[in-house]
């Protein structure tokens, strides 16, 4: 056991003010969707280059609202990378629609484009390519979407606060989802957003985020469609807004600190660049310092250096499995061999610490440990 403090592998910033903030919501008594959720929205909406944004309880909610705006269901076709969080697989089989699944690109382990065109049939009406080590490129999935006639819904949910092109990731592009969860950029407990294209996209979100509900003139309600409930609540967005408000200081202490990983893992011969995310990486917000096990040369397993660190007092994550060898899409007829890169990130990928308030000194603590770990037999 270490006499250090533990140190997650992620940790959002919760400070007195925001705590002020969050108490005031909650002592006016307006707590469920109201004057602030309209804010964070305003607030939102700014960041992005003044397109509309709305927000929602997940980023799994706007994500599958962004689909059904689409028209998206039966007999519709989704590319989506293999490689990602479960989420992004999920919500275009919840909507109805097919997973088309597609390799990622080893370094970015972004969406490998040419794959993703190579994989476009008469049925596909949407690509869902998602922000993982490195920003997308905004002219590659504009030049996607010419080329197709295809929507695009960005999963950016490890990306706000990046930057592509100059810009900020959501002020570009069709249709773009952040999540709040505590583990990405900026939290609002749960909670996500969509960021659309004009005010008639807006509405119709807002209507297939709550119930459907349309407000007629003699002030009774009509349901225009069968809509969910994922609405923000303003306790959520209060603090959103105080988070939004630093999340450019937190990104830029996210790239230090990444900076500082690259410094003291160089030279180690068991976790050579090509295992690093990659090092020049303009705009990227840093969400996860992630590494690829030489476990072919190594003693252990990933349980085995999970559960080392651990013991070490050091949280690692796991980011991500392959989403096609999980027993629901094989059960789809997804196999073993399709998508090797993916396959081998799944395997080979543990995520380590990097939040906003770590130090220098956390990062060399975690790189010394991991070097020792390495190289040591299962306990
Ligand atoms: C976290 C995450 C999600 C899900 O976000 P929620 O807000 O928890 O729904 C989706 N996609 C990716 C890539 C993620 O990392």
């Amino acid at each position: 056991m270490s006499a250090l403090p533990f140190l997650p592998f992620a940790r959002p910033v919760i400070d007195d003010a925001m705590v002020a903030a969050v108490g005031e919501t909650l002592l006016s008594r307006w707590i469920a969707s109201g004057p602030q959720v309209a804010a964070f929205e305003k607030a939102l909406s700014d960041y992005v280059a003044g397109r509309p944004v709305r927000s929602f309880t997940s980023a799994t909610g706007a994500m599958e609202v962004a689909l059904q705006l689409l028209g998206i269901g039966a007999g519709d076709e989704v590319i989506t990378p293999a490689q990602s969080f479960f989420a992004s697989a999920n919500v275009i089989e919840r909507v109805g629609a097919r997973v088309v699944f597609v390799d990622v690109e080893p370094a970015t382990r972004n969406v490998d484009l040419a794959a993703a065109s190579a994989a476009v049939t008469p049925r596909t009406k949407a690509l869902l390519p998602v922000h993982y080590n490195a920003p997308l490129d905004p002219q590659a999935l504009a030049a996607f979407r010419a080329r197709h006639g295809v929507r695009i819904v960005e999963d950016a949910a490890l990306a706000i606060g990046s930057r592509a092109g100059g810009r900020p990731v959501g002020a570009t592009g069709d249709l773009v989802s952040f999540s709040f969860h505590p583990n990405k950029n900026m939290t609002t407990i749960e909670g996500g957003a969509l960021v659309v294209n004009d005010a008639r996209e807006a509405a119709a979100v807002e209507k297939l985020r709550f119930h459907g509900i349309a407000r007629l003139p003699d002030g009774t309600r009509d349901v225009e469609m069968a809509g969910g409930k994922y609405n923000l609540s303003d306790v959520s967005a209060r603090l959103g807004l105080a988070q939004l408000a630093r999340l450019d200081e937190w990104c830029a202490a996210r790239g230090r600190l990444a900076m500082h990983y690259f410094a003291c893992l160089e030279g180690d011969e068991l976790l050579a660049p090509e295992r690093l995310p990659p090092r020049t990486n303009p705009g990227h917000s840093w969400n996860m310092f992630t590494v690829l096990l030489p476990l072919d040369r190594i003693a252990l397993t990933r349980r085995h250096f999970i559960d080392a660190m651990q013991r070490e007092g050091i949280g690692v994550g796991l980011s991500y499995e392959a989403i096609h060898l999980t027993s629901h899409y094989r059960s789809r007829g997804w196999r073993e061999g399709q998508f090797p890169v993916s396959e081998r990130i799944g395997r080979e990928t543990v995520t380590l610490p990097l939040f906003p308030e770590m130090t220098p000194g956390d990062v060399e603590r975690v790189c010394e440990t991991a070097r020792r770990v390495l190289r040591s037999r299962p306990a």
